[in-house]
């Protein structure tokens, strides 16, 4: 270890460099005084001779005095560190300008990231060529940390590794720092009570006045003041169905300057749209977005159907045979969006009532993903089997609701 300390101290290093690449040696210290310990040790060694410093910077001992080996400690200069420039006496200025830009945003926790120049992490190869790797630690990790430590301690608030609502992203080379803002989510369930309306906000210009995701952002994005947001549902019902069961969706606030909001009064806020109804509104973690899209529970849909001619009662009970495997082509409506291909989809019940000769009102329980309206016209022969070729009539699809939703218990949270 002393031979390799003499030779990294060919170049002037900082006590941070020079403790890092021995940062697993010894609980309970920092680099920084891992590096004083080790100038201090070697530093005697020279002074006695007891090693071969004919390779030694000298500027390395700036500051020490010499007692037998005064030839070795002439005219010393203050230098600067071979390896990082001296990046570490920034940290005091760097949290300050954090500081400053983090004081008029609402957060209870951050994380420290850094980005760090090409040379540097060069030149720290080169050190570890000499020392192993063995018991080293990254510069990143170590300003990671030590920034970390001194921006917590300033803004009173701790460090999250896990999900940070803040990164404070430094940049010792142009001296600054950049503050990210992570999303805030916000989880609930939603009922849509009116027909004509999209999950989502789409279209330039946009197709349709509003949406669910424009109905419930709108007091969240107020409150938070995001910059914007994401709405992701659990499935979604056509824009000219209701869907009167609650249907779990999270809405992500890009860059909010307040999180501790009210959602019970937002909730109610949303509820006086008398269009979308929300509830069980709760703040969540990102992954909750790919779980509630990954959910495939069943639904049941209600729908009035309408045939072209009158049909017997007794002949309405063909309908029964829908139960089973239905073999449903991408729908043309849809043909644009999705992949051409035939998906298999699973009825479990169908319910039916006569309203009148050419009137029916149909309960289908299916698997996620059935299109309900194919089911019935049949779509030229891309849903098989379907309403209209059971009963061998041209059947059209009025007024589709979505009447349940099935979660499987303790999944969403
Ligand atoms: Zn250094």
């Amino acid at each position: 270890m002393i031979n390799n300390i003499v030779k990294i101290l060919e170049k002037n290093l900082c006590d941070h460099c020079l403790g890092r690449p021995f940062s697993q040696l010894f609980l309970g210290y920092k680099n920084e005084e891992r590096g004083e310990f080790i100038r201090t040790f070697t530093a005697m060694m020279i002074d006695g001779k007891l090693v071969d410093y004919s390779k030694i910077n000298p500027n390395n001992f700036y500051g020490f005095k010499f007692r037998q080996n005064k030839g070795f400690a002439k005219n010393l200069k203050k230098e600067k560190c071979w390896l990082c420039n001296n990046l570490f006496d920034k940290f005091g200025s760097l949290a300050k300008k954090a500081e400053r830009k983090l004081k008029k945003i609402e957060f209870n926790n951050f994380l420290v990231g850094s980005k760090i120049s090409p040379e540097i992490l060069s030149k720290e190869e080169k050190i570890w060529e000499v020392t192993g790797i063995e018991f080293v630690e990254s510069i990143k990790a170590e300003i990671n940390r030590e920034l970390g430590k001194k921006l917590g301690f300033l803004l009173k608030k701790p460090v999250n590794f896990k999900n940070p609502e803040i990164v404070v992203l430094s940049d010792f080379k142009k001296n600054i720092v950049e503050i990210q803002i992570n999303s805030l989510y916000v989880f609930g369930y939603y009922k849509k009570l009116k027909r004509g309306i999209p999950q989502c906000k789409w279209g330039t210009p946009k197709k349709y006045k509003t949406s669910v995701q424009e109905i419930a952002a709108k007091p969240i994005i107020k409150a938070t003041k995001g910059t914007n947001n994401k709405f992701s549902g659990s499935g979604r019902e056509d824009i000219d169905a209701r869907c009167l069961d609650w249907r779990p969706f999270v809405i992500e606030v890009l860059k909010p300057q307040k999180r501790s909001i009210n959602l019970k009064k937002i909730q109610k806020q949303i509820n006086k749209s008398k269009k979308v109804n929300v509830r069980g509104l709760k703040f969540c973690e990102k992954y909750i977005v790919k779980k509630i899209k990954a959910e495939t529970g069943d639904k049941t849909y209600r729908v009035i159907v309408k045939f072209n001619k009158p049909i017997e009662k007794k002949d309405l009970k063909k309908l029964k045979s829908l139960v089973g495997i239905i073999n449903q082509r991408t729908p043309v409506r849809v043909a644009h969006r999705r992949a051409d291909k035939i998906r298999k989809r699973n009825v479990k019940s169908i319910k039916y009532k006569q309203k009148n000769r050419k009137t029916i009102e149909l309960r289908v329980e299916a698997s996620s993903g059935l299109y309900i309206k194919e089911l019935v016209t049949g779509d030229g022969g891309r849903t098989q089997p379907s309403v209209s070729e059971i009963l061998n009539v041209k059947a059209t699809p009025k007024d589709l609701d979505v009447i349940k939703i099935e979660l499987p218990k303790g999944l969403l949270f």
